[in-house]
């Protein structure tokens, strides 16, 4: 990172890095579990659901990368195995072994829960120290919230049909 950019930084850079790496190691989980629950999901309102969770599906993707590119800026190494993910993940992953509507809807709802209070910790970490991962942290934690209240819609639509 910058000389300059690095003054910034006013918290312990390293513990900052593995708090961003962790998250990385979820938004990838969260990337995936989202991805193959859109594929393999069965039942009421399937179609809409799928839209749903391939939009965040990729969502999580974009937020995988903000996250390594402020890990970089911040001259720390992102995770380069796949392996990592389980060893470092915050939320872990819910494999869809119940394709129903209803348990995927269930298992990301938890993921977004958990999400919420990682991004959480960290913007409250770096508020007021540094304003770059502060202003990232919040506008991924957006997307979050987002996210948990678009699933619990469709869960709240689904007892409709
Ligand atoms: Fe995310
Ligand atoms: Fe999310
Ligand atoms: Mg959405």
């Amino acid at each position: 990172m910058g000389t300059r950019g690095r003054e910034l930084v006013e918290v312990d850079v390293n513990e900052l890095i593995d708090l961003l790496n962790k998250a990385l190691a979820d938004e990838w989980l969260a990337y995936y579990q989202y991805w193959i629950g859109a594929k393999v999901v069965t039942g009421p309102l399937r179609e809409s659901v799928i839209v749903e969770l391939e939009e965040h599906a990729n969502d999580e993707l974009r937020h995988a990368g903000m996250l390594v590119d402020r890990i970089l800026q911040l001259g720390g190494t992102p995770i380069l195995k796949p392996e990592d993910w389980y060893k470092l993940t915050n939320c872990g992953y819910d494999a869809p072994e119940d394709p129903s509507v209803k348990k995927i809807l269930a298992q990301n709802i938890k993921g977004e829960q958990c999400a919420i209070a990682v991004y959480k910790k960290i913007a409250d970490m770096v508020k007021d120290k540094d304003v770059i991962t502060y202003n990232m942290a919040v506008s991924i934690l957006v997307d979050e919230v987002e996210h948990e209240d678009d699933l619990q819609q469709i869960e709240e639509d689904l007892k409709g049909v």
